[in-house]
């Protein structure tokens, strides 16, 4: 049976709880909402299947070696790099399969879910930077595939290598695309920045977007839209993910921070391709990065009917600290929780925030060491 050590051991794909023949895994939530399994002894018969499925290890397929930067015009203004999640997605609904991704959901949980409409892939669109929630969705791919269909699952590392695990008889009918991922921020912290962005507001939050696309793709603010009609753009919640304050403990250990995938396909910011392809994508719309990881990812990748520029690039120059190793959480992570648990958003906005003391002394250290290293 699966027994946690430590947090950093789960990412919370919930696959174990699915693939549990007795029912005895169930998915609960921490003080930062994060999920963990929690196995009931009393159902438990000690059969190891749960231990078997996860897939939170070290990938051993081999090194990705190809590359593209990939941009989709008509697909950026609402998208996060070059359109390429929303060109998969539309792809695959055309070719008849039914379609995973996360979505924000109307009481402002971001959740996985399937789609089956065209118009229910709209609201996969765009990042969300907190951890989707995954509750029941193993068990949905599941069955979709056993009744036949074909799957395309996104989302992060750990969830497409869980769905993975758990799907793995079925692996023909389902395509796996991830994203590189820089880590989870906690659901707890998300749901408490909206209601301290309400009361300082006045009105609810009606609308939110992680990285406002209109912005440019170099700039990375929140938006928000209240009830009323008035906005918000800054970086509060940004600033405390970039700072690596609010991240799942797991991804500290991320095994899937490689150039070593066990999805079909990898999405990501093409980071540097100013750079490495000059008139490219000069123009701050916005650039994917695509990895075609197997025989099956390439093929499906190999055009798509949405209007496309693409072109091979080194995939060593444009390699960004995620597909390296995994991000470093801050020292301060565990004091954040406590003080979040204990004192909530405000609090931790005033001592960890842009504004705070805190961040002010750790830039005077880091100056000053920089400073000693010349
Ligand atoms: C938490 C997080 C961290 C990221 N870190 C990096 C990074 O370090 N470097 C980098 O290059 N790119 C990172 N990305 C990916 C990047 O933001 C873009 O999503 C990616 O480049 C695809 O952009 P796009 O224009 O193709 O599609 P978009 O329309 O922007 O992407 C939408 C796709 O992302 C999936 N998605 C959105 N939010 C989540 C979520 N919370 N959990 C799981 N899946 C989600 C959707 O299911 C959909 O398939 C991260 C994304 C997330 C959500
Ligand atoms: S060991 Fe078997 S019965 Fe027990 S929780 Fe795991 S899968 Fe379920
Ligand atoms: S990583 Fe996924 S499969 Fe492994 S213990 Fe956590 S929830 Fe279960
Ligand atoms: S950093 Fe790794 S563990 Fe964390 S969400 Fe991303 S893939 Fe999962």
């Amino acid at each position: 049976m699966i027994k946690l050590a430590h947090r950093e051991d789960c990412c919370g794909c919930g696959a174990c709880a699915a693939a549990c023949p007795h029912g005895a895994i169930r998915m609960e939530a921490d003080g930062m909402g994060f999920r963990y399994p929690v196995v009931d002894r009393t159902l438990c018969v000690d059969c190891g299947l749960c231990e078997k499925i996860c897939a939170f290890k070290p990938v051993t397929a081999p090194v990705v070696t190809s590359a593209e930067a990939i941009r989709f015009p008509e697909l950026m203004d609402r998208s996060q790099s070059g359109g390429l999640a929303a060109a998969l997605m539309r792809k695959a609904f055309r070719e008849g399969y039914v379609v995973y991704g996360a979505a924000i959901d109307e009481d402002s949980t971001v959740r996985h879910r399937r789609v089956t409409t065209p118009e229910g892939l709209e609201p996969l669109r765009l990042s969300k930077y907190v951890q989707s929630d995954m509750e029941g969705i193993p068990q949905q791919v599941l069955q979709d595939l056993k009744a036949g269909r074909k799957v395309l699952f996104t989302g992060t590392p750990c969830q497409c290598a869980g769905i993975g695990s758990l799907c793995a008889p079925y692996r023909e009918r389902l395509l796996l695309a991830d994203i590189v991922c820089h880590g989870v921020p906690a659901p707890a912290v998300w749901k408490g920045y909206l209601a301290y962005a309400a009361d300082q507001a006045g009105a609810p939050v009606r609308e939110a977007l992680f990285r406002d696309p209109s912005l440019g793709w170099h700039e990375h603010q929140e938006r928000l839209v209240f009830a009323d009609g008035k906005t918000y753009t800054g970086d509060r919640y940004t600033f405390l993910f970039y700072r690596h304050l609010m991240l799942r403990p797991s991804c500290g250990t991320c095994p899937f921070a490689s150039l070593h995938r066990s999805s079909d396909i990898t999405m990501a910011d093409c980071w540097g391709v100013e750079k490495v392809l000059p008139g490219f994508a000069d123009d701050n719309r916005g650039c994917s990065l695509l990895l075609a990881n197997t025989p099956a990812g390439a093929a499906f990748c190999s055009d798509f009917p949405d209007a496309c520029q693409r072109q091979a690039v080194d995939v060593q120059k444009v390699l960004q600290r995620n597909l390296v190793r995994p991000t470093k959480p801050n020292r301060f992570a565990k004091s954040f929780e406590n003080a979040y648990l204990r004192k909530g958003f405000a609090f931790v906005l005033g001592r960890y925030g842009r504004e705070s003391l805190n961040y002010k002394l750790e830039q005077w250290i880091w100056a000053v060491k920089k400073r000693f290293r010349k």
